[in-house]
């Protein structure tokens, strides 16, 4: 009976295991925008922003990277307040990497200008890694866009390449850019409800979101992989982050650095796609391979999507 309980038990736990489509799979977190997505209301708000991201990710042990708008640091008489919050990243453990100087368009300003704003956003980030014997070594395209024809993309991938950077895709984003927006919009009205209403539906739309790319993985694949998780450094995520996490934990995923996540042999498979939008490098696999994309990924719910039309 001592040993037969034990057994039981485990046995009664697999089947609740097995229904989990994160089981035994992996996430990397990558936060975009750093120090703020979203307005810039001055260092006490950034600060309050970067404090409850990483607050969130310490709890959940999540070995994140920041990606760092370096424009955004300069900012009359709180230049060294705003490199101390990039700072706390490195002293959390955490890995930061270059998403350009001022987050252009990488299809509308070309290749020139793009590798300019590469080297104009590396100086700090790269300072405050040394500093750590850390190299710059992660780059993440702004929109997600990597070129809108062939011979665009075959240029920046050749630009990083000889720069020493590892531009690390993306499988999964949320929105978050946009539901955040409304979320100031509804805090501005002082609409407490309403502020509540957004960020529920926040956490609802996860899960939506997982669904799909979940599905996505399996016509893909065949199966579900590990992924690499976008969200951007604003003050949804630094208010509701921890409920992200744990949706994402009870989905049965563990959380793991970007390293080891692109060890996952989906992420050896050739990105071919040229045009104007930031997909997924989900839908870029199923398009090199002739496969369905499902369509683009769902949209929030229309009461959601009609909320302040301008945002
Ligand atoms: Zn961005």
């Amino acid at each position: 009976m001592r040993l037969l309980l034990p057994i039981l038990l485990l046995a009664a736990g697999l089947p609740a295991a097995a229904q989990q489509p994160g089981a035994g799979q992996r996430l990397a977190i990558t936060i975009d925008d750093l120090p703020v997505n979203g307005p810039d209301t001055g260092l006490a708000g950034l600060r309050r922003i970067n404090d409850g991201i990483l607050s969130a990710l310490r709890d959940a042990k999540v070995p994140a990277v920041g990606f760092v708008n370096e424009e955004k640091l300069y900012h009359e008489g709180e230049v060294d307040g705003r490199i101390a919050l990039l700072e706390a990243w490195l002293a959390a453990g955490l890995e930061l990497g270059n998403h350009t100087w001022s987050h252009p368009d990488f299809n509308r300003v070309g290749l020139a200008a793009y590798e300019e704003e590469i080297v104009r956003g590396e100086s700090v980030t790269r300072l405050l890694l040394a500093k750590r014997q850390k190299p710059l070594r992660l780059f993440r395209h702004t929109f997600l866009r990597t070129g809108k024809t062939l011979e665009d993309k075959a240029g920046l991938e050749a630009y990083l390449t000889g720069r020493g950077y590892l531009a690390v895709p993306v499988t999964i984003e949320n929105d978050d850019w946009w539901l955040n927006s409304k979320y100031l919009k509804a805090r501005e009205a002082g609409d407490t409800a309403l502020m509540t209403r957004i960020a529920d539906e926040y956490i609802v739309h996860w899960s939506r979101m997982f669904d799909w790319y979940e599905a996505l993985a399996a016509r893909v694949f065949g199966r579900n992989i590990d992924h690499v998780i976008l969200m951007h450094q604003n003050v949804l995520n630094a208010e509701r982050l921890p409920e992200v996490l744990a949706l994402m934990a009870k989905r049965g995923y563990a959380f793991a650095t970007v390293d080891a996540v692109l060890k996952d042999p989906a992420y050896g498979h050739e990105d071919r796609y040229a045009g104007p939008w930031g997909k997924s490098w989900l839908q870029r696999w199923a398009l090199a391979r002739g496969i369905d994309t499902l369509g683009k990924e769902p949209d929030p719910p229309d009461w959601f999507v009609k909320l302040y039309p301008a945002n």
